[in-house]
């Protein structure tokens, strides 16, 4: 990649893999970035060093952007990938784009206030750990502009780009429609101002990256074990693998020595970023596919614990506690957000206080997950610090996030191994530890059904407790509401309450309107298999309207109660709950004995 241009300190190559610049194409709408995307590479310079791909052809390239157009375009001085960056809607898609850019140019239309409408994709860019930024400001200087008014505008623009944190923010007046500005100069413009798009490009100096990105390799197969050595299939996420080289599991620690690199049959000794590869360990440490893999001495973090900023993306907007599943490389697992931190407010960069985070809104959370990950800051190595969050019930993508820092390490908890374990408490009670949820709206029956089922395990001797409203609203959840993100809140302790006692070995009868499946399935997952057994004592509205044991729907009629269950606030009937009981013209005590009937046949009792 040595040409004479190469030798200007300026234009020296500074992508990490010594590669083209990553440049993130972002902002306006997808037709005006693949024009201004077409124009920068028809102007593209033949290179010596570099075979150009530019043209018509689009390039698609292997690994995270695999979905993605990537062109090729050089300019004189160096040679660029521009990655479309979507809709920013996309976050996902977005975090993906910007983790193989270093630079990015934000595309705006010249509207009477452009600057405004850049903050957004600014602040994401300098969250996606770009700090060089080029606002392409569309048709700036068209007849009848005034130029001291986009003076002032693009001055207030690279303030702001400041206060975001970007090193550097050049605003380019050009024209798209009439290629102007781009490539070459415009005689529109005062000479002054005559720095073109790709000049501004050329003259982006990135931050050095200084080391070579820290090696990971994604385990996706094993492909076998030799004797005393294993095969594992997969692909390098960063860094190089090499032959020799002393390696770790990332989660367990068990280290072995790369013996062997092969790609296609092939023994090259090393593999780079985004390669398939196959390695041989030696010696076998048991490594699983999922399993992240990487160099010795320097480990990623591993926690079940982070701190991140979370780009939320859902209809629905995220509720701290409730369960998502979160996608990093090929692992899932179970997380939730346990705190906001603040929200980012885009426009005045403030850090605000947030309950819950709403469509397009940025927060910075702390999350915990069900199981202990391998992950660096995004800031240290982009390809192994980023995530999704889906929805459990819908399996939408919800939410990108940006890992900042671990916030403890899972290889120093040991859950204490305790003598008198939970089978033991089991056995001295003579009985099997079981969670009886029942769901329902107010005034269904629940309450009744429970305590008579209590009476009667009791009086055959069982070990019982229940949890209701009176006894968990009053105490452990008396700083909680009713909004759905106290609803969340609620029930999540509930269920840990509910998983203590189970593990206590007690028969627990829990009684709570519950009226989200995702909390459910969260209460369900606290268990083990058939430990939870979930019925769904059934009332249509009207009937428990017309009961209203405590007077509360005439309230809610009235609007004296907001938030309440049926009818300002959804309740989500069950979809397969281990039993359904219409209460309607049934007497308790039958339905009691048809819960009986349910634990007996499953053995529970
Ligand atoms: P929840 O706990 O679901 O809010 P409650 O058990 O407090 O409901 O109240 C239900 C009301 O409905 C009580 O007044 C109860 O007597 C009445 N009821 C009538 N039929 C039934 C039935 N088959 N099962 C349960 N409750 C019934």
């Amino acid at each position: 990649m040595t040409s004479t241009e190469f030798q200007d300190p300026l234009v020296q190559e500074p992508d990490r893999a010594g590669g083209p610049l990553g440049v993130l194409v972002c902002g306006a709408t997808a037709a005006a970035r693949t024009a201004l995307i077409n124009r920068l590479t028809a102007t593209s310079a033949p290179d010596a060093g570099v075979p150009s791909t530019a043209g018509p052809a689009l390039r698609l390239e292997p690994g995270p952007s695999s979905r993605r157009a990537v062109r090729r375009f050089n300019s004189t001085r160096r040679s660029y990938r521009l990655v479309d960056a979507g809709e920013l809607q996309d976050a996902a898609g977005l975090v993906a784009a910007a983790s193989e850019c270093d630079i990015a140019i934000v595309l705006m239309d010249a509207s009477p206030a452009f600057s405004q409408g850049a903050h957004r994709p600014i602040v994401l860019c300098a969250l996606l750990g770009i700090r060089d930024v080029v606002a392409a400001v569309d048709g700036a200087y068209r007849q009848g502009s005034d130029s001291a008014e986009q003076e002032r505008q693009e001055h207030e623009l690279r303030a702001f780009g400041a206060k975001a944190g970007l090193a550097s923010l050049t605003p380019v007046p050009l024209s798209i429609e009439r290629n102007e500005n781009i490539a070459a100069k415009s005689q529109a413009l005062p000479s002054s101002r005559a720095r073109t798009l790709v000049d501004a490009l050329d003259w982006v100096l990135p931050a050095a990256v200084g080391d070579e990105a820290p090696f990971r390799f994604l385990v996706r197969e094993v492909a076998g074990s030799d004797g005393p050595s294993q095969r594992v299939a997969g692909e390098v996420l960063s860094g190089m693998a090499r032959a020799g080289e002393e390696i770790v599991l990332a989660v367990s620690g068990r280290r072995a020595r790369i013996a062997e690199v092969t790609r296609h049959g092939r023994e090259p000794g090393e593999a780079r970023r985004g390669q398939a590869t196959t390695l041989v360990l030696e010696p076998d440490v048991g490594a699983a596919a999922g399993d992240v893999i990487a160099h010795a001495t320097r480990r990623p973090e591993v926690s079940d614990q982070f701190a991140a900023h979370v780009l939320w993306t859902g209809e629905e907007h995220m509720l701290p506690g409730r369960s998502y599943l979160l996608r990093m490389g090929t692992r899932e697992t179970p997380a939730s957000v346990t705190a906001i931190k603040h929200r980012i407010d885009v426009d005045s960069m403030q850090h605000l206080a947030a309950r819950n985070l709403h469509r397009d809104e940025i927060g910075f959370c702390n999350l915990a997950t069900a199981a202990p990950l391998a992950f660096d800051s995004f800031a240290e190595n982009r390809p192994t610090g980023s995530f999704t969050l889906v929805d459990r019930i819908s399996t939408a993508t919800v939410g990108a996030g940006i890992v900042s820092f671990g916030l403890r390490r899972a290889t120093n908890i040991h859950v204490e191994e305790l003598i008198v374990d939970k089978p033991a408490r089991a056995l001295a009670k003579l009985q099997q530890p079981t969670v009886i949820w029942f769901t329902g709206l107010s005034g269904s029956g629940k309450s009744t059904i429970a305590k008579r089922l209590e009476k009667q395990l009791h009086d055959a001797g069982k070990h019982t407790y229940v949890l209701d409203g009176d006894n968990v609203r009053h105490g452990l959840n008396r700083d909680l509401g009713f909004t759905d993100a106290d609803r969340v809140e609620n029930i999540r302790r509930i269920g840990e309450v509910a998983k203590l006692f189970a593990d206590a070995g007690i028969i627990v009868l829990c009684s709570f309107i519950s009226p989200f499946r995702t909390e459910r399935r969260m209460v369900r997952e606290l268990l083990s298999q058939g430990e939870f057994v979930e019925v769904f004592v059934d009332a249509s509205i009207d009937e428990c309207r017309r009961r209203d044991p405590k007077g509360l729907y005439a309230k809610a009629d009235a609007g004296k109660i907001k938030n309440f269950t049926g009818i300002d606030s959804p309740y989500e009937p069950p979809e397969q709950p281990d039993l359904h009981l219409i209460t309607e013209g049934v007497e308790p005590d039958f339905l009691v004995g048809q819960i009986v009937a349910h634990l007996r046949a499953g053995g529970r009792i």
